[in-house]
């Protein structure tokens, strides 16, 4: 399998390239040249196999210059690291099921993937005979940040950088990042949003004095951020591994529809049930949803893609996000694969803040996916209804997903059975979700912690009561302008 540049598709490089690079050298993002399709019996394939090795096989067809072996084992490492299976479903009503991928170190969605990065970026570091060290520079909303510090430590050959808007982000994800362990880490705050955060992440990646600084050092970057494909394909396995856990229980038959109803920032996720998609699972609709940054949801509706609007800070703060990246593997599919209009969009995106589409693909958009978003109150009330109704606690993220997923099922009369993707563990955002449920604010992020235990009995996650204990480690904060002059300083 080779892996095109959304802006030129005469560009065509390996899978192992692709990974190691991160993002092609005419700024596009790899994607891969065609899809593989999932076999015809896919389902009695993959059922009697555990999540490792279906993720081995569905990671396999398209990381084709990775061994078999090689890629099993590295799923078994990664997923090793969750507590329990990594993609369980737990139905809450007649259809509705929630897709649970928190049960990693973390306690987001982002570990699925992020564990098994770095295994998958050594591998490439040899294939491409690479020798020097890989430097990860990643700007943080707030989950990847974390999920990238505890995916690398440690692993000999790289190290990583993260930052994250220093008051952009839950105190809980706060104190996850600045009291990081491992020998080969940093973590830095920085004054601004997040998007102004990853321009100037960007902005040092493309910097020549950056470059050649690192060259002297046998450094290269890379990035841990979903642009790269190798943070991407984990995530197009728990789709298929979900449909197919839902047949082997009896909850679908083999060949019915399913809808996703995903929470959405950066596309990533979202993007990769639509790659599922495009491989052959029968996906009816995949739901976009958004929080009151709701770019994505404009766009669906009007066919313009435009950053003019205000950034709004929210309780769901890793949806917080005017610049979708991957959006841009979307609209490369859905044009008909061409690179040359890919790049003049983007183009248009950097220079006037928008770009639209046209009533033909915008035709295509519509019927693949649905979007809404929830507004701050919906997002509280959701929560709070949601326990009451089942006794299950939702975190912002995934709650806005829930009432998205609400009006559309009253709206459209859709009966078709739906995935709601549960994105992180409610303890993260205790905060939040307590003063949804309670109606009270807490103190700080631990006392929040012990009162949502005190009403739900939900057990709280082993990582994050640990926090406490742990020291902080990074304190530093800075400008956006000094951060190509901190990534200097750091070598
Ligand atoms: C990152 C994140 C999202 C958004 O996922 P994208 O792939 O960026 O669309 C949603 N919820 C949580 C908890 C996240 O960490």
């Amino acid at each position: 399998m080779k892996f095109n540049s959304t802006r030129n598709t005469s560009v065509e490089v390996s899978a192992s390239v692709a990974i190691a690079e991160g993002i092609a050298k005419d700024g596009g993002l790899y994607v891969p040249k065609e899809f593989p399709r999932l076999p015809k019996d896919f389902v009695e394939t993959l059922s009697p196999l555990d999540y490792e090795m279906r993720a081995a096989k569905i990671v396999g067809a398209y990381l084709t210059d990775y061994g078999e072996e090689e890629l099993l084992s590295a799923c078994k490492s990664a997923y090793a690291r969750f507590d329990g299976e990594p993609a369980p479903l737990v139905k809450t009503d007649e259809g509705v099921y929630l897709l649970e991928l928190w049960h990693g170190p973390t306690c987001a969605f982002k570990d699925v993937a992020l564990c098994l990065l770095p295994h998958l970026m050594t591998a490439a570091k040899k294939k491409q005979g690479i020798t020097e060290d890989i430097r990860i520079l990643t700007a943080t909303s707030g989950d990847t940040g974390k999920a990238a510090l505890e995916g690398f430590r440690d692993v000999s050959g790289t190290s990583v950088t993260v930052f994250y808007p220093s008051d952009g982000v839950s105190d809980v994800q706060k104190l996850q990042m600045t009291t990081q362990e491992g020998n080969n880490v940093c973590v830095c705050g920085v004054r601004g949003n997040f998007d102004d955060c990853q321009s100037a992440v960007k902005k040092a990646f493309s910097s020549e004095k950056v470059i050649s600084s690192l060259r002297k050092k046998k450094v290269r970057l890379s990035s841990a951020n979903s642009i790269n494909f190798g943070r991407l394909v984990p995530q197009i396995v728990y789709y298929i591994s979900a449909y197919v856990d839902l047949v082997a229980s009896g909850e679908l038959k083999e060949g019915d529809k399913i809808n996703f109803c995903v929470p959405t920032g950066n596309f990533g996720n979202i993007l990769a049930g639509f790659y599922a998609k495009q491989m052959g699972l029968p996906i009816a609709k995949l739901i976009c949803a958004s929080n009151s940054n709701k770019v994505l949801t404009d766009f669906f509706q009007s066919g313009e893609y435009s950053l003019q609007r205000d950034f709004l800070k929210t309780i769901s703060p890793s949806m917080d996000i005017l610049i979708s990246s991957n959006l841009e593997r979307l609209t490369f599919e859905l044009s008909g694969r061409d690179g040359a209009l890919t790049q003049r969009r983007m183009q248009e995106l950097k220079s006037s803040g928008k770009y639209r589409v046209t009533a033909q693909e915008k035709a295509a958009y519509d019927a693949h996916f649905h979007a809404d978003f929830a507004t701050e109150e919906e997002t509280y009330r959701e929560i709070s209804e949601f326990f009451e109704a089942y006794g299950y606690v939702l975190d912002p993220h995934t709650a806005v997903a829930a009432s998205v997923y609400r009006k559309y099922r009253e709206r459209s009369k859709d009966r078709v059975k739906t995935v709601i993707v549960s994105t992180a563990s409610p303890y993260k955002f205790a905060d939040s979700v307590y003063e949804a449920i309670s109606g009270e604010k807490c103190g700080d992020a631990f006392d929040a912690i012990a009162k949502l235990y005190e009403e739900s009995a939900i057990e709280i996650p082993e990582s994050l009561s640990a926090l406490k204990q742990k020291t902080v480690r990074f304190r530093q904060v800075i400008g956006t302008d000094e951060i190509e002059n901190f990534v200097l300083g750091e070598f």
